[in-house]
């Protein structure tokens, strides 16, 4: 059984990730994302995926936010009516 202490079930069941240090240098890109969560990660990848120069900066760890702590999967069309 994994300790959870304060961390989400996912990273305690995780295999263990990269510490990434604080960027040093100054960087180019075309559209800085700030935060690594579903919103960003996703809109980084969309950019990306269309040949744009994307850098994402996440504060504390990617996932750290809800991302990391939900159910784990996305349902898209969340805010719409059932029945229309
Ligand atoms: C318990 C729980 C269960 C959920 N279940 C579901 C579900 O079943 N299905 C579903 O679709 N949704 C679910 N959600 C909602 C979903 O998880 C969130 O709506 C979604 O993850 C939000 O993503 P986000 O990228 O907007 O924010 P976050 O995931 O919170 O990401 C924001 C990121 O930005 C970073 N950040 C903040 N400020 C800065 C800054 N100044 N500079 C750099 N980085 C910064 C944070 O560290 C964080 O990593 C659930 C949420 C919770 C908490």
């Amino acid at each position: 059984m994994p300790e959870f202490g304060t961390r989400s079930f996912f990273e305690a069941t995780a295999a263990p990730r990269p510490e990434r240090r604080p960027l040093g240098v100054d960087i180019d890109c075309e559209v800085a994302v700030i935060g690594g969560g579903v919103a960003g990660l996703s809109t980084a990848l969309a950019l990306a995926r269309r040949g744009r120069n994307v850098a994402v900066f996440e504060a504390a760890r990617v996932g750290d936010g809800a991302s990391g702590r939900n159910a784990g999967f996305v349902a898209p069309g969340f805010s719409l009516p059932v029945v229309r």
